[in-house]
């Protein structure tokens, strides 16, 4: 039991200046760089850098020439908190697309340029907000710099964008790996450290030379580790504002936990300005994840409901992932606010792990009694527990929003029902043989 005294005492060891300390907190202030924008006076203008904000990007998926239908999934993305959007533009036809494009959404548009540098002038001509470039791709200089003059003339950034894959030098492999190598001497990469970086610095001479300054540097590899440690490099040696993401991270599953953990680690460090999480999966979901981590992170402010659940154990009482996934689909679109919304399988813990949420249902024997605040508001059968959730959380809603109540104001604690009292639960009755543990959704 930890008293009042033990944690008094407790307390008063902890070093009172953390500086003294040999721990650091995880969380490092934001590194500073330069500020971008990107927008105009119709879509808004999205700062990037600077302090602000990190901002949120998806790329679409479809062919940019089907009008209609990247019309719809720009719209889609942007009504999922999408902050900007990339189109591919490999072809004439896709650029002649984006002016019509330009003109039907309302979030800054990216336009992905890659070997021909007529479709970044296109691109530019037809009103995109910004440009991703890699120089690289690019043969002849002149080349380059005629967009980057054009930019300049519009106010345009551009990303200057190294991917592992695709700056590789094939000549001569073996001995310019050994070479670069040397750099980052004991890195199990280090030659893709040097490589990514040499040709960061080749390209921004190229910027830097027609006294362009308006860009967003990335460099990504789907080796996560490698992804902190060269965008670490990176935020040490240049003070432009870094496009954070993991490139060909693979399926959802894996894809989101490859890009969170590189990306998360970073901006917990301070680095990053903008991120696209990517993986082969429906690109709302990448949208979703990377607020998701900014949300968990403390980085953004939380839009829409914030869901606990359970992980459940053999305690469980109703059919809890049938439960929470029907939560999650009705309350999500229905709520803006970031009322915190708590799931818990059951009363032996319920209570406990749902006392921090505004809203909280914890069930018993296939029941479900909510609380709104700590004070108990019903004790419905299972199969009602969802409609009248949404219920009090709509109830909820519209008396924060007329300053009634308070998000995250705790009003009453709760206290654990009597589980052989009116709730009729669990434990007593299931040890008598009354009711058979519920399992149903667990295989
Ligand atoms: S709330 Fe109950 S069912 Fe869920 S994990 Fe905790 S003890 Fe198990």
């Amino acid at each position: 039991m930890v008293d009042d005294v033990c944690i008094a005492q407790s307390v008063t060891n902890l070093p009172i200046d953390a500086s003294n300390h040999p721990y650091t907190w995880l969380m490092q202030p934001r590194r500073e760089t330069r500020k971008i924008w990107v927008g105009d006076d119709r879509t808004g203008r999205v700062a990037i850098g600077g302090g602000a904000p990190i901002a949120v990007q998806t790329m679409c998926a479809g062919y940019t020439h089907d009008i209609d239908a990247c019309v719809a999934e720009i719209r889609r993305y942007h009504k999922a908190g999408a902050e900007l959007v990339r189109v591919a533009v490999p072809e004439r036809k896709d650029t002649e697309a984006l002016r019509e494009i330009i003109k039907q959404v309302e979030v800054p548009i990216v336009a992905d340029v890659h070997f021909h540098y007529q479709r970044a002038l296109e691109s530019i001509a037809a009103g995109v907000h910004k440009i991703r470039l890699n120089p690289g791709n690019i043969n002849d200089r002149e080349q380059v710099n005629s967009v980057i003059d054009a930019c300049k003339e519009r106010g345009i950034p551009i990303r200057v964008g190294v991917n592992e894959g695709s700056i590789i030098e094939r000549r001569d492999k073996q001995r310019r790996m050994e070479e670069l190598g040397k750099y980052f001497a004991g890195h199990r990469a280090g030659h893709l450290l040097a490589l990514m970086i040499t040709k960061l610095e080749e390209y921004l001479e190229i910027f830097e030379a027609r006294d362009f300054h308006q860009v967003v540097l990335s460099a990504k590899s789907m080796d996560a580790a490698l992804v902190i440690d060269i965008y670490t490099e990176i935020a040490n040696r240049f003070d432009y504002p870094l496009h954070l993401g993991v490139t060909h991270a693979g399926t959802k599953d894996s894809g989101a936990i490859r890009s969170v953990v590189a990306l998360g680690s970073l901006i917990a460090n301070g680095i990053g300005d903008t991120v696209r999480i990517s993986y082969a999966s429906d690109h709302i979901d990448e949208v979703k994840d990377a607020l998701e981590m900014l949300y968990c992170l403390g980085k953004r402010e939380r839009k829409g409901v914030e869901l606990i659940a359970c992980p459940t154990c053999g305690r469980i009482q109703v059919d809890l992932f049938t439960l929470v996934k029907e939560v999650e689909k009705t309350l999500m679109p229905e709520l803006q606010l970031p009322i915190k919304v708590a799931v818990m399988g059951c009363i032996v813990n319920g209570p406990g792990e749902a006392e921090g949420a505004d809203v909280a249902v914890f069930a018993g024997d296939r029941r479900g009694i909510i609380y709104v605040q700590g004070e108990r508001v019903a004790n419905v059968p299972e199969e009602e527990i969802l409609a009248r959730l949404l219920a009090e959380c709509k109830t909820f809603e519209a008396r924060v929003r007329s300053g009634e109540a308070k998000l995250g104001e705790k009003k009453v604690d709760i206290v654990p029902p009597d589980p052989i009292g009116e709730l009729g639960s669990g434990h007593a009755k299931i040890a008598a043989g009354h009711v058979e543990q519920v399992t149903v959704g667990r295989t």
